[in-house]
């Protein structure tokens, strides 16, 4: 998503939290203070925001455990994970690539409730172990049943089984291995989806109109998001089973200058780069490209040896990918990744217009990508 800020790695899987989530944090811990007020009242006001605070946390916490779940399945089978991003609505794993068994996807979905599952389990056994006989417990134990409340009402929520929520994937996995007709497992899935999202937006406004005003415009929202995101689905579904289309044309720098391989090094670093406005260079010998320039390229030489040195010579020659401004962005960013290179040319037609960067182009499709292809989930307060 764009904008998200990176927060961490896990098992070689980025973890980001987009600028909405801390908006949830803050109305979930709200949500929570008053739950705490309401049931117990031996615990004074800022005790309960202190407990709610935490709790809020650890619920994303949990959210994370959950994603981290799917994500670190998907890897095993041989996906593509780009990385986990927490929102206002939750968590979601950046997957990419195409299920090629409808095991593979059942499983990759189905791997995040059980994980909340087993961990609201967990957290309501300590709960039962170590619960007050009378009386209102301290404030870990009054976090720790929350969690566990929370997190097997995550795990079953998500198993709805409608698009874009993780059940709707199982629900899909399971009648696309039954019939073998994957479009048909989407449609189907999708359908469910966007009932499901009215269903809940019906009943958001319903708790609204009878006056849980904020539950009723958060359950509300949920569901307008459910609802755009089973509808992309949908017409994802609908155009091909390839996926997403992210044209390049959006996700590439144009280059207007290039160099020539007898230009001077120092010539090029003041003409062009020295500007701001282009950081890579392609460079072309007797009409041919060769290469790219950048800043990095040079610094291995002495600033004072630039006038001497021809850009040809300093440019690392490596196989060149040429990719047309029409391409998908997402096959231009696997056939950057699997040969192991940071630049590609773009034309259109024969004219070279522009460099396409693997962090740009990373940059554009996590941020269109985000609610299309990926999977979402819910927490609610
Ligand atoms: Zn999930």
């Amino acid at each position: 998503m764009k904008s998200s800020i990176k927060i961490g790695r896990i098992s070689g899987i980025d973890i980001a939290v987009h600028p909405t989530w801390f908006l949830a944090v803050a109305f979930i811990a709200w949500t929570i203070a008053s739950l705490f007020e309401q049931s117990y009242s031996s615990w004074s006001t800022s005790q309960a925001w202190i407990a709610a605070v935490f709790g809020a946390l650890a619920l994303f916490g949990s959210v994370l455990l959950h994603e981290l779940a799917h994500s670190i399945t998907a890897k095993q089978l041989g996906l593509k994970v780009d990385g986990i991003t927490l929102f206002i609505f939750g968590g979601v794993s950046q997957i990419r690539g195409k299920y090629e068994r409808a095991r593979d996807e059942f499983l990759v979905a189905f791997a995040g409730p059980l994980s909340s599952l087993l961990l609201g389990v967990v957290f309501l056994l300590v709960w039962q172990v170590y619960k007050p006989t009378s009386g209102d417990p301290v404030l870990l134990l009054g976090i720790i049943f929350y969690l566990g409340l929370m997190n097997i009402l995550l795990g079953v929520f998500n198993l709805l089984p409608g698009f874009p929520l993780d059940g709707g994937r199982v629900f899909r996995s399971i009648i696309w291995g039954w019939t073998k007709n994957e479009s048909l497992a989407t449609r189907i899935a999708a359908n469910v989806g966007q009932l499901l999202a009215w269903a809940m937006f019906g009943l958001g406004i319903y708790r609204f109109v009878n006056g849980d005003i904020m539950g009723g415009i958060w359950m509300a929202f949920i569901g307008m998001f459910l609802q755009s995101a089973a509808r992309s689905e949908r017409r994802a579904g609908r155009g091909e089973s390839t996926g997403t289309v992210v044209p390049l044309r959006a996700a590439i720098r144009r280059t207007p200058k290039v160099a020539d391989a007898r230009d001077r090094v120092s010539d090029v670093m003041d003409g062009i780069i020295a500007h701001g406005e282009q950081q890579v260079v392609p460079v072309i010998e007797n009409g041919t490209p060769i290469g790219f320039f950048t800043a990095e390229d040079v610094a291995r030489f002495p600033a004072a040896d630039w006038h001497n040195l021809s850009v040809g010579s300093v440019v690392r020659r490596q196989p060149l990918l040429a990719v047309q401004l029409t391409d998908n962005a997402l096959d231009v960013l696997d056939a950057l990744r699997t040969r192991q290179i940071r630049y590609a040319m773009v034309l259109d037609g024969n004219d070279l217009v522009g460099v396409a960067s693997l962090e740009a182009i990373e940059a554009t499709v996590s941020f269109m990508n985000s609610g299309g292809g990926a999977s979402a989930d819910s927490p609610r307060a």
